[in-house]
């Protein structure tokens, strides 16, 4: 008896487990304080010592002397409402080379307000523009967004976002380029992954020329994401390279 009493209890916190485990998010009882209670694979979230996001203090960078060549086109992708961020998948058609190694661009998605800070400012608005390589390595190239003009890549997003959540709809001829500044300068440093699991080991660029989005497009991804930001995580040992 006292076996099968066990047996159940464990069978109920398994099940407690694995439904608290899908439920992250961004509020008090969910959110990023509480990540690592959530689930046995999300521990990195409070033992990570390289996570994400992070204040890019720029008077301690050091050159970098890494080249990166982005090779974007325009792509069919999947637009999906996740619970957390708006989501573009994509064919897996645009690249980037960094270092000498390839990434495919595998997906990218947005927060509001920014993850990242410079000098302590947050921007309203932060593209993720998540890459893979071969061996599973992955990169995030991060682009800010200031409040400003009109942005119409931004609109053809914007305006085909599916309005149930975790809902997908096929988005035709992106040009994912036009969600990139005109100059490729950036900052690299080691990070993880900002959501769960909060894996490390992830190359981060963040590209220092910013675009612009309306106060209403801005207004319009925050609406349906909400606030999605980590608080800025310690830098502990890690290197800011910076690039011009
Ligand atoms: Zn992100």
């Amino acid at each position: 008896m006292k076996t099968l009493a066990l047996v159940i209890k464990l069978g109920i916190i398994f099940s407690l487990n694995t439904a608290l485990s899908t439920d992250w998010g961004y509020n008090q009882t969910n959110g990023p304080e509480k990540w690592a209670e959530l689930d046995d694979s999300y521990k990195k979230c409070s033992t990570g010592k390289s996570q994400s996001p992070i204040n890019i203090n720029t008077q301690i960078t050091k050159p970098s002397k890494d080249k990166l060549a982005i090779k974007y086109y325009a792509d069919s992708t999947h637009i999906i409402n996740t619970k957390h961020s708006v989501k573009l998948n994509f064919a897996k058609q645009s690249s980037i080379s960094f270092n000498k190694n390839n990434y495919k661009l595998i997906q990218a998605h947005f927060h509001t307000p920014s993850e990242n800070k410079i000098n302590n400012k947050s921007f309203p608005l932060e593209l993720h523009l998540v890459h893979q390589d071969n061996k599973g390595n992955l990169l995030v190239i991060g682009v800010f967004f200031n409040e400003g003009n009109f942005h119409n890549e931004l609109h053809k997003i914007i305006t085909n976002i599916p309005s149930g959540k975790y809902e997908t709809k096929p988005l035709k001829n992106i040009n994912i380029k036009q969600l990139l500044p005109e100059k490729n300068g950036y900052f690299s440093f080691t990070g993880s992954l900002t959501t769960p699991p909060c894996t490390e080991n992830v190359q981060w660029l963040v590209l220092k020329d910013q675009l612009q989005a309306s106060k209403e497009q801005i207004h319009a991804l925050n609406k349906i994401m909400q606030n999605n930001a980590r608080s800025i995580q310690p830098l502990n040992h890690r290197t800011i390279y910076s690039i011009d």
